[in-house]
């Protein structure tokens, strides 16, 4: 059975990840989507091979000083690893505003202390103390708003959105990464047709692509797909109607997925409705957030249906 051996120890993995294996140990390692998306968990092999499905995502440049994803990697061989020695940059921002955008979802307003560069739709990690953050999406455009926007689910029993809710308040001050994630609008191709599907608060990265597509004059259709369970979860509608209104080729569809029909709802998961009214995808551009079994469906049907994984973005959370 493989081990691992860092800061001097070594464990025997098992069937675990390294993540896990640490974590089990009581090694404090920062980690956060626990799937191999955020990159939070990076770590270096300094002896041994790690598996390629390890180093999945990461830049050419690191994967060949062997960095690879603690969450993601299951050992073959014995290893010797290491944190990076270089720490993820952390930046102060103030908290700005924080508000209830519908019983469950905060909208937060932060002001980075420094100048902070990003894509609508990137994400940033938000720390509570020194080990533990989450991955927040950026619902803000860097040409359209003064501050950051994130929109926070409240999660029953959540370290970090429950400690968001109970304990911060507008004057506060908190730590976040630089901005990261390829899950944004690229101008060009304006006429390229634009499919968006979201969950809950998965509408956050997919507000801020919609409106940097339409502020760079984007005059393909823009069709976003956004599921709740109930006509509860929806929030940011007026917003999307207003922006319906002023733009004729973005056109906003709430789905409910509960048994009933509702006025003024599609009835139906989120994917299935956006893909029964999109039925050819060839040339389109598709960007899915939310829910990781639904990320996983559409992102497997969008591209049954004619999509290019290259034109593909996706982050399930
Ligand atoms: C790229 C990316 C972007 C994201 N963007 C957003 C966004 O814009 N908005 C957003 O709201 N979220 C987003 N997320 C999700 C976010 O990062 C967090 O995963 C989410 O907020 C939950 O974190 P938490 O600390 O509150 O909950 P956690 O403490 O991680 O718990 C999650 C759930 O598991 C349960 N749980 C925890 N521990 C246990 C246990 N031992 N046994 C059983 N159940 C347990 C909790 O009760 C909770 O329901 C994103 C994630 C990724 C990867």
């Amino acid at each position: 059975m493989p081990k691992i051996t860092y800061g001097g120890q070594s464990f025997e993995c098992g069937e675990q990840s390294v993540l896990e294996c640490l974590t089990a140990q009581g090694v404090s390692v920062p980690h956060s989507c626990g799937s191999g998306v955020c990159q939070t968990c990076k770590m270096q092999a300094v002896q041994g091979t790690v598996p390629v499905a390890a180093q999945a995502g990461l830049k050419p440049t690191l994967a060949a000083q062997n960095y690879f994803l603690a969450c993601v990697c299951h050992p073959q061989e014995d290893i010797e690893i290491a944190l990076p020695e270089q720490k993820i940059a952390r930046i102060e921002a103030k908290i700005s505003g924080i508000e209830y955008l519908n019983a469950e979802i905060l909208g937060i307003r932060l002001k980075p202390a420094q100048p902070f560069s990003y894509r609508a739709g990137q994400f940033i990690n938000f720390y509570k103390d020194e080990a533990t953050s989450r991955c927040y999406s950026l619902a803000s455009v860097p040409a359209l708003d003064h501050d950051l926007l994130l929109n926070v689910r409240k999660m029953p029993g959540g370290h970090v959105s429950g400690w968001i809710a109970e304990s911060l308040r507008a004057g506060d001050t908190v730590n976040i990464s630089e901005a990261s994630g390829d899950c944004f609008y690229v101008p060009g191709y304006a006429a390229q047709d634009i499919l968006l599907i979201g969950t809950g608060s998965g509408l956050a990265p997919l507000y801020g692509i919609i409106r940097d597509a339409l502020a760079n004059g984007h005059t393909g259709r823009i069709k976003l797909y956004h599921g709740n369970y109930s006509a509860a979860g929806f929030y940011l509608v007026d917003e999307l109607r207003k922006l319906e209104r002023n733009h004729p080729n973005f056109t906003y569809v709430p789905c409910v997925s509960e048994q009933g029909a509702q006025a003024g709802y599609e009835q139906g998961m989120v994917h299935d409705v956006a893909l029964r009214d999109n039925p050819s995808l060839s040339g389109w551009r598709v960007f899915l957030c939310g829910h990781s079994e639904m990320v996983k469906a559409a992102k497997r049907e969008s591209y049954l249906s004619g999509a290019a994984i290259k034109d593909i973005y996706a982050d399930p959370f």
